[in-house]
């Protein structure tokens, strides 16, 4: 009886409230969905825009967190490279897709993507560095969000990192005042790898005082060179941090 129930009222709330995929517009099936008010608020994708995203699954680059076709420690992109962090994963590869939704996330002000992205991130921190064995978030002391100029932070109304950091949910501090940045830097959208280097240097300060002796993950939304990424690992680390881990929700690889 109780089980006809459920059903008939999820008919009915299916028709009240269809849930619709986020990139799309589609309806999205799911069959075993129970109404909770975050169920009703979680946006979902459909089918078809879910397959169009690129996953980043084991092997991964142990370096950038890029996909690896074959077993190994490092992808080409960063060979011979030396990250400052000591390891990044990412949620996914920066595709087509990945860029369109990331673009309306964060330039169209489409924040409901943070509230998609953001349980992605958080099942990669809490099960993605077990190569390390860092197995769960009790092995970092603090989160690090990569920080936008106050300029730009007026310009866009929020940090993309720090919205994606909140819905996330893990249970450790986000040590808002650990880094600031002090140069405006240009958009690095079509810089080369040296110039977005040289673009970075210096940017970042941290605070002593926050990050001495902790080991910190630094969460932010795309990574394509690695630069912003270690220049602020590099300031936590000259204030005295001992590790640091970085998480991604995009790993873009130039071609
Ligand atoms: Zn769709
Ligand atoms: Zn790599």
């Amino acid at each position: 009886m109780v089980f006809f129930f459920k059903k008939f009222m999820t008919i009915i709330l299916d028709f009240i409230l269809p849930r619709r995929c986020l990139m799309c517009g589609d309806f999205t099936q799911q069959d075993d969905v129970t109404y909770t008010f975050e169920s009703v608020s979680q946006p979902s994708l459909c089918g078809m825009c879910w397959q169009q995203l690129s996953f980043i699954t084991k092997p991964c680059c142990l370096n950038c967190g890029a996909s690896l076709a074959f077993d190994g420690d490092a992808c080409r992109s960063c060979f011979n490279k030396a990250f400052i962090f000591d390891s990044a994963r990412a949620v996914l590869t920066y595709n087509d897709t990945g860029k369109i939704m990331i673009t309306r996330f964060k330039h169209g002000g489409q924040t409901g993507y943070a509230r998609l992205f953001a349980p992605w991130m958080r099942n990669i921190a809490l099960n993605f560095f077990d190569d390390q064995d860092l197995v769960n978030e009790s092995n970092w002391d603090a989160i690090v969000v990569v920080p936008l100029h106050p300029f730009r932070f007026i310009k866009r109304g929020f940090n993309q990192a720090m919205m994606l950091t909140q819905y996330m949910g893990i249970p450790l501090p986000v040590l808002v005042k650990a880094l600031r940045r002090v140069r405006h830097t240009a958009s690095q959208g079509h810089q080369s790898s040296d110039d977005r280097k040289n673009n970075m240097h210096r940017a970042f300060v941290a605070e002593e005082s926050y990050v001495n002796g902790k080991r910190l993950l630094l969460i932010d939304d795309v990574m394509t060179t690695g630069a912003t990424l270690n220049e602020c690992a590099a300031a936590l680390k000259n204030a005295g941090a001992i590790r640091v881990d970085v998480l991604v929700l995009a790993r873009a690889i130039r071609a």
